[in-house]
């Protein structure tokens, strides 16, 4: 019995037919050891609309902040329609190789999407100013110290994934940033009835989202990976409000779910929330959402479901407490320095945005300690996630704080005080990627695997859809 027939807590019993054609077309993706920056991105798809101007249809959705043109790639014709969407989050690059994938083999008329009778609609790069603040680290993505040294996340505002309109209870926004209006339109003009958000993560196992369960695909996200020597992702959700449809998979969740979940908490709602999903906008159309979150970095920990001989309420405790004092660290040093900045860059925006989130969420983990519910062994997956969420806030927020100071030396403005907190920053630095790289023993995985698993789940997820039409 191959690891793709086992059968897992919450997945179907009975594989689907197409279930084996899925998982070779996941394990067959061609070798690479490098993301594409934004520009090789789009001239790749340039050559597809050149190479098959029969098939392949370019259109442009919007402009980026910064004036670049935001293009969305149409293949083919079909009776559905699915939007699949790379660079939602400009530090997750996966996506881009998968949707590079999924564009070469539908202009090369692979007989096995033809049978899915779907337009396939592209959109490369739907943040390229973040993509390419990332783009230094994209040609060595395997050192975990290197990727976090070069790393840039947006603001919470100012990530495409997190900025659509909301408006629940004292939960308001509509400051709606150009790249989530481009995908707006996107999103209403082709009324996806499956959308693919390609997000991933970075350290620990495979773990999904849906914006509703979906029975028949459980099954099959669990055998992907399984399929490609990945583990699961079994340590708790990545916010606590969200329902397990089964192991890994979660639903997406809303707004007005996270809003209420901390506010019976305790925790003031509007630090935990801001604008919606991209998901939750195209639920209006009827829309399935798909996310397949793929690590650069495996480790076992991350799917054993072994207890520990420590609470979970223990564990919260511990790793609030480590979060308490990396947040001082960086709030120190933040603040130490913002007299001097004269450059309002995304990284000082950005930690900026951070900061007071994450103080939040360690107030809210301090209320989740609290509760009954609390008083059981924590596993193995949830001690492995819980202390390498630690590791990887220090390591990326550290990161970008070094970049905020850095862009003041670079470009001559530094006051001497910049020099000095820049120093410290980075002698403090070296010490977390020492810590971190001592727990997670990092194992990179070959990026064909990884887009490899997402490719298999977004046909999947295709498949699904029609079958349930047929
Ligand atoms: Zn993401």
């Amino acid at each position: 019995m191959n690891h793709a027939q086992q059968e897992l807590p919450g997945s179907t019993a009975k594989s689907p037919p197409w279930l084996e054609v899925v998982l070779e077309k996941g394990a067959s993706l061609p070798a690479t050891d490098i993301f594409p920056g934004v520009d090789e991105l789009i001239e790749r798809f340039e050559s597809f609309a050149a190479r098959r101007p029969d098939l392949v249809h370019r259109s442009r959705i919007g402009t980026s902040r910064l004036g670049e043109s935001i293009p969305m790639y149409s293949f083919g014709t079909g009776t559905m329609n699915h939007l699949i969407v790379a660079g939602v989050h400009p530090n997750e690059p996966i996506g881009a190789i998968t949707a590079l994938h999924l564009a070469q083999s539908l202009i090369e008329d692979d007989p096995f999407l033809a049978v899915l009778d779907a337009q396939w609609h592209i959109v490369p790069c739907i943040d390229p100013d973040g993509a390419r603040l990332n783009e230094h680290w994209f040609g060595r993505p395997d050192d975990r110290c290197f990727y976090s040294r070069h790393f840039y996340r947006p603001a919470r505002d100012e990530q495409v994934e997190w900025s659509f309109p909301t408006d629940y209870k004292q939960a308001y926004f509509d400051n709606v940033i150009p790249e989530s209006q481009a995908l707006m339109r996107a999103i209403d003009q082709v009324k996806p009835d499956l959308y693919v958000a390609l997000h991933n993560g970075e350290m620990g196992g495979v773990y999904y989202y849906l914006s509703r369960p979906v029975e028949e695909l459980h099954g099959a996200l669990h055998a992907i990976p399984a399929h490609l020597g990945l583990p699961l992702d079994t340590g708790e959700p990545e916010s606590p409000h969200l329902e397990e449809y089964a192991p890994a998979i979660f639903g997406m969740g809303t707004v007005a779910e996270a809003y209420d979940f901390y506010e019976a908490l305790g925790v003031d709602p509007l630090s935990a929330v801001s604008g919606s999903s991209s998901s939750e906008y195209a639920s209006r159309h009827g829309t399935l959402s798909l996310v397949a979150e793929l690590p650069y970095w495996i480790h076992p920990d991350s799917d054993d479901q072994t207890p520990t001989d420590e609470t979970y309420r223990a564990l919260l405790l511990r790793t609030a407490k480590e979060s308490k004092v990396l947040h001082r660290i960086l709030q120190d040093l933040l603040q130490s320095a913002e007299p001097f900045l004269t450059l309002k860059t995304p990284f000082l925006t950005a930690l900026q945005d951070f900061l007071p989130r994450f103080e939040a969420s360690i107030e809210a983990d301090l209320r989740r300690a609290e509760l009954q519910a609390a008083v059981r062994p924590a596993t193995v997956a949830e001690r492995f996630g819980r202390e390498d969420v630690v590791h990887c806030f220090r390591l990326r927020y550290g990161g970008m704080l070094m970049r905020a100071l850095k862009a003041e030396t670079e470009a001559g403005l530094a006051h001497p005080k910049v020099h000095k907190l820049l120093a410290l920053a980075l002698s403090t630095y070296v010490t977390w990627e020492t810590m971190a790289t001592r727990a997670d023993n990092a194992q990179a995985v070959a990026i064909q695997t990884l887009a490899g698993a997402q490719y298999a789940a977004t046909l999947a997820g295709a498949l699904v859809l029609q079958e349930r039409e047929q």
